[in-house]
């Protein structure tokens, strides 16, 4: 499973990776980049959710 991020919805609102930094990293254009390839774990699938419930945008799901 992964985590992945619509860019076309995201606000660049930083919650993801301000709040989940073993997943998403800050950019230079405020765009989150994902640091996992896979969730391979139980907590980073719970830090996966945690972030989904968080972002303004809805931009952030889980998906194979
Ligand atoms: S929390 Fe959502 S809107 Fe904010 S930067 Fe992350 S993906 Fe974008």
């Amino acid at each position: 499973m992964k985590v992945l991020v619509d860019y076309k919805k995201c606000l660049k609102a930083g919650e993801c990776y301000y709040n989940h930094p073993t997943i998403f990293e800050y950019t230079d254009t405020g765009l989150p980049k994902i640091l996992i390839e896979e969730i391979t774990t139980d907590a980073l699938r719970q830090e996966a959710e945690e972030a989904i419930e968080v972002c303004p945008a809805q931009a952030i799901s889980l998906g194979d």
